[in-house]
């Protein structure tokens, strides 16, 4: 790169390089987990940046000429450019990282990843919760670890969708098609430079699939799209929505995702070397590979063999309703030909998605998912645990403490969700390269040392702007006519910065109980409206457009907002989204997850807030069961003893309630004559402490690595016959 830094260079030199160039950065995700890089797009133009909904590659074709020469001459903005793209550079092309250092031997190992959702950044909304964001933090943090990880997945051109909540309470869910141009999307391109384009047969018709490529860090994620004009308009709908259709429609879209996703993958000549399918909507990848090993000849026991060898099944959720299943017959008239063609017969095939314990025999994709791999894990020791009683059934003649199913516990990618505030505290206090070390609990150690005042007043500042965007969006809506006068209310006007104030920001399924705090409403009221120690509460959250109860429940929670009774202490937020989410663990005092036990598998947006300073105060489910140590938050137990589903919410209303009344309110409006809460610092600093560096990505992929993804990839070396010498583990 030439030296642009010094206005000496000519305007023009500088406009040639600088236009490409940031058209690349827009292009590769990176930028959304980097300062730098943030910051120099909001610098372009900030206003455009707002517009956009900090979507760079929109911006970019909106910006206008005077402004970038404008820019030309601003000496600060060429400093930040030359400073952005100096780190661009270096992440991108060196391999002093952690996976190149410990595996030199397996840095060009491909790795697939394949997952029905990634949750990158809002500007690419091919997500629609905690599955995807953890997807995407998954590849994000591979791309930091330098781990040679692929993605697979869809290209949905209407997104999940957009919640908006009408005037009578309930949710209207709004979809738009998604501008290709606005997205920081390319064609995957072929050996040949055309882009690439495969072919899925689905009962007894073929669906032809473009492939999209997303840069994101080191790494790279295939999207798979099929609206293409060859294609039927049914066909072309296929892969327009997130979790859209009906059966017939998902399964075309996991064949596709799944079988399609090999295919494309063949075509750019990437071949994996261990295959991951996140949950059981991906699990058809492995139907492809066994048709591949036998038309390649190899018998079908050894080619069952040979793709378990290289496998790994992630598996999510212990709710039955998260878990994909087909009517035989259903199978049956999209693999039609398939198995013949094969070699095996109708009943082989169906064995392969047998779930034991069904009397209706449907074919199972997380069985499918477990059948072809040798590793399969839950994403909590809990969830571990509850999985392998769940799927005992698939090991009739092992103890279900000998079922072959390990836990690997979710974490979030921390420079995803830390706030810019708290990441200057942390540079402050725990080196400027913290973040290189986030899984490394003796660095967080110093916290300690942080000053309570400090911590203190930067939560105060995180919550005070989590409020301004709140008020910021409904006055806007309002301004513009979209939102009534009965609307503007719950969603958050009266917040008070003053005041406690709880966040609960998740998916509105009914096993996540939205509703529980409502259980006593004058319990509740004494707590809201207390005239010295009030407390307020936020909630989020969307419901899928088919989930009825899910939906009855946001309308619940909405009422209660509107209501003169609560005080004005309830706010709804409308649209919970990756951005909503950002300033919702940020800001809040304290996050509260109470989900009926034991349905939450891991959960991730708690350790999103624990990272921020944020402490949970949650059911000793998923991933807090391994995170509450007592001096870091809040636990409620649920009891030992079986109950009924009433008398457990009850049981835990109550608790949640005294939680609140004996411990949390008191510590927190217990201010000393600095005004500053010591008592309540200190669970800050220890949910910080102890929270974050075992709830990172780092350390959720680096387990992933050692004690998946490299014994699978030896695995796959020794038997394709390498003599690739077998280096020491990191
Ligand atoms: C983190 C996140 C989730 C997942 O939240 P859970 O606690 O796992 O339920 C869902 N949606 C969004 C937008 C998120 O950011």
């Amino acid at each position: 790169m030439t030296d642009i830094s010094s206005t000496d260079s000519s305007n023009d030199m500088f406009m040639r390089d600088c236009v490409p160039r940031l058209h690349e950065l827009s292009n590769n995700l990176w930028w959304s987990w980097t300062p730098k890089s943030r910051h120099l797009f909001e610098a372009l133009d900030q206003t455009l940046w707002r517009l956009t909904h900090h979507n760079p590659v929109k911006q970019l074709q909106e910006i206008k000429q005077a402004r970038l020469h404008h820019l030309a001459e601003d000496v600060v903005f060429r400093r930040r450019y030359v400073e952005a793209f100096k780190a661009f550079d270096e992440y991108l092309a060196t391999n002093e990282h952690w996976f190149g250092t410990n595996y030199p031997m397996h840095a060009k190992a491909p790795i697939a990843y394949f997952s029905a959702e990634f949750g990158l950044h809002n500007s690419v909304p091919i997500y629609s919760g905690g599955l995807g964001i953890l997807a995407g933090d998954h590849l994000k943090e591979a791309s930091d670890l330098g781990v040679p990880l692929v993605g697979v997945s869809f290209m949905y051109r209407q997104s999940y969708f957009r919640q908006v909540i009408g005037l009578d309470g309930w949710q209207v869910a709004k979809y738009e098609n998604l501008n290709q141009q606005d997205l920081p999307v390319q064609p995957a391109l072929t050996a040949s430079g055309t882009q690439c384009r495969i072919a899925v047969e689905l009962s007894h018709r073929s669906v032809t699939c473009v492939v999209w490529k997303v840069f994101v860090g080191r790494t790279c994620l295939y999207l798979l799209d099929t609206d293409v004009p060859e294609n039927t308009p049914d066909d072309r709908q296929l892969s327009a929505r997130l979790y859209g259709g009906d059966k017939p429609v998902r399964l075309a879209q996991e064949m596709i995702l799944g079988m399609g996703g090999v295919k494309a993958l063949r075509a750019l000549g990437i071949h994996p070397q261990a295959w991951h399918a996140n949950e059981g909507h991906a699990a058809f990848l492995h139907v492809e590979r066994l048709q591949e090993y036998v038309q390649q000849g190899m018998a079908i026991p050894r080619a069952i063999e040979a793709i378990r060898q290289n496998s790994v099944f992630t598996t999510h959720t212990p709710v039955e309703a998260g878990h994909d299943f087909f009517s035989h017959q259903l199978i049956e008239e999209y693999f039609a030909g398939f198995w013949k063609q094969c070699g095996f017969s109708k009943q082989a095939f169906l064995e392969f998605g047998k779930h034991p314990n069904d009397s209706v025999e449907h074919f199972h994709m997380t069985a499918l998912g477990i059948y072809f791999s040798s590793l399969v894990n839950g994403v909590s020791a809990e969830h571990g645990r509850v999985s392998r009683r769940m799927w005992q059934c698939l090991w009739p003649d092992l103890q279900e403490r000998d079922v072959p199913i390990q836990h690997v516990t979710n974490g979030v990618h921390v420079p995803t969700w830390i706030a810019s505030e708290m990441n200057h505290l942390y540079s402050k206090y725990l080196g400027p390269d913290w973040m290189s070390e986030s899984d490394n609990s003796a660095m967080w150690q110093r916290i300690l040392e942080v000053p309570d005042h400090e911590i203190w007043e930067v939560r105060q500042v995180l919550k005070r702007k989590l409020l301004n965007f709140i008020r910021h969006r409904i006055r806007s809506g309002w301004v513009s006519g979209r939102l009534h006068a009965e609307q503007v209310l719950p969603g958050g006007t009266f917040l008070d910065p003053y005041v406690l104030t709880i966040g609960f920001g998740r998916r509105f399924a009914t096993y996540k109980r939205a509703n529980l705090l409502f259980r006593d409403l004058d319990r509740l009221r004494a707590i809201l409206k207390d005239r010295w120690r009030p407390v307020q509460f936020i909630f989020a959250g969307k419901a899928h457009p088919a989930d009825e109860p899910g939906k009855q429940l946001i309308h619940e929670v909405y009422r209660y907002a509107q209501s003169r009774e609560m005080g004005g202490r309830i706010a709804f937020l409308e649209d919970y989204d990756m951005h909503v989410a950002k300033f919702l663990v940020q800001g809040v005092d304290v996050w509260l997850n109470n989900p009926r036990a034991p349905f939450e598998a891991s959960g991730t947006s708690g350790q999103k807030a624990a990272l921020n300073g944020v402490p949970n105060l949650s059911v000793l489910d998923g991933w807090w069961k391994e995170g509450y140590d007592g001096s870091n938050g809040w636990a409620f137990p649920t009891t030992s003893k079986p109950l009924d589903e009433q008398a457990q919410d009850d049981h835990d209303a109550n608790v949640l309630y005294t939680v609140l009344e004996e411990e949390v309110i008191p510590l927190y409006y217990q201010c000393d004559q600095d005004r500053v809460p010591h008592g309540w610092v200190t669970i800050v600093k220890n949910a910080i402490r102890t929270n974050a560096p075992q709830f990172s990505a780092r350390r959720m992929l680096k387990e992933y690595v050692d004690k998946f993804y490299i014994p699978l990839v030896r695995a796959e070396s020794q038997s394709s016959d390498s003599s690739e010498p077998i280096e020491s583990a990191g």
